[in-house]
């Protein structure tokens, strides 16, 4: 926080209810501390905000650097901005851990939408590990919630891990690919294509329309050969450029489409709340290590036990029970 004094969670619950956007800026700082008392009132704010999430179309989007994903969030959010949606932008870049950057913190991205009312741009938080970097935008993404944004856009690299992460806390997974076509899809990986809900072959103007098309009938088949993550989407491949704010509407409507399919049979509430309870598991295991990595007796022990793993003297599964027994007491490492 920028000033060091007492955080008044009720009060800045409040103040995010009624839409303040200096008090959302302010709690997401909170819930990106790591100090042991903004962690407190950070989780006492989000629990009195509890009721007032969960209105909001949860978004992801993925692609490679250079595929247009700030420019298609620029048109995408202008376009629905000027419909009378709320729009919130949040992002997830674990390698801003390394870079000390963020895909969002550079300020000649989205100069729009940054400039516009009624969106909200807050780049990845940085530092620490993906597991802290994705818990962090999701409690931003419940405040964007309760301060009304009715759209939340998580935009993420299309290159590793965190689009899982990302995956895990959206309603719908949108992929962006080039009119590359088939060398693209060498370069992706398999399992990030069968995250996605909706794939938008993005650039499809002037001199690549052609390409455009043909790559989105490779993705199309691509896709049909993959296990669908629910019987009641099939995902969908669109044309889009988003340099010429073409195809903008038609992946708008494949969004309500996709709302609409799984609402009816409540598929959306039920994937909601299985991300839900996966999410307190998360939250357990890294509970449980970092109390691990606590533990002085444990500290000296697992290196002598690593070693005779490693020389093979000892199993893993008698090593890992002699841990488990030190900080839990005996019998508890046993299944
Ligand atoms: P990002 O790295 O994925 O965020 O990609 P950018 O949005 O920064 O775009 C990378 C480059 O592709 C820029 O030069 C954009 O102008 C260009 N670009 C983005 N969208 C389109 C599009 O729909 N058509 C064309 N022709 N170029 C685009």
């Amino acid at each position: 926080m920028a000033d060091r004094g007492i955080v008044d969670p009720a009060a800045l619950a409040a103040r995010i209810r009624a839409g303040e956007r200096t008090a959302l800026a302010r709690g997401i700082t909170l819930v990106e501390s790591s100090r042991a008392d903004h962690q407190e009132a950070a989780q006492a704010m989000l629990t009195l905000l509890l009721p007032d999430t969960g209105k909001a179309v949860r978004l992801g989007l993925s692609g490679t650097p250079g595929v247009g994903k700030s420019t298609f969030i620029e048109a995408f959010g202008m376009f629905l901005t000027a419909r009378g949606h709320k729009v919130a932008v949040l992002a997830i870049d674990p390698s801003s851990t390394r870079t000390g950057g963020s895909i969002l913190g550079d300020k000649t991205r989205m100069e729009l939408l940054a400039r516009d009312p009624n969106a909200f741009i807050r780049p990845s938080p940085s530092g620490g590990t993906l597991g802290g970097v994705a818990r962090r935008t999701r409690e931003a993404m419940l405040l964007t919630e309760a301060a009304g944004f009715d759209v939340v856009l998580i935009e993420t690299v299309g290159v590793g891990q965190s689009e899982t992460a990302v995956a895990d806390m959206v309603d719908m997974f949108l992929l962006l690919l080039s009119p590359g076509g088939g060398d693209e899809l060498q370069g992706i990986k398999r399992g990030i294509m069968e995250l996605a809900d909706l794939v938008i072959v993005n650039k499809a103007d002037g001199d690549l329309i052609p390409a455009a098309k043909r790559a989105a009938m490779e993705y199309k088949s691509a896709l049909h050969l993959m296990r669908p993550k629910t019987s009641h989407w099939r995902p969908e491949v669109l044309l889009a450029s988003a340099l010429k704010n073409e195809g903008i509407a038609e992946i708008w409507a494949a969004v309500k489409a996709h709302r609409e399919a799984m609402s009816g049979p409540g598929e959306l509430a039920r994937q909601r709340a299985d991300q839900a309870a996966a999410w307190m598991w998360t939250e357990i295991r890294e509970g449980l290590f970092a109390s691990l990595k606590q533990n002085k007796d444990a500290a000296h022990l697992i290196p002598v036990l690593e070693a005779q793993v490693h020389a093979g003297t000892m199993t893993p599964t008698v090593a890992a029970r002699r841990v488990l027994e030190l900080v839990f007491g005996t019998d508890k490492g046993k299944d």
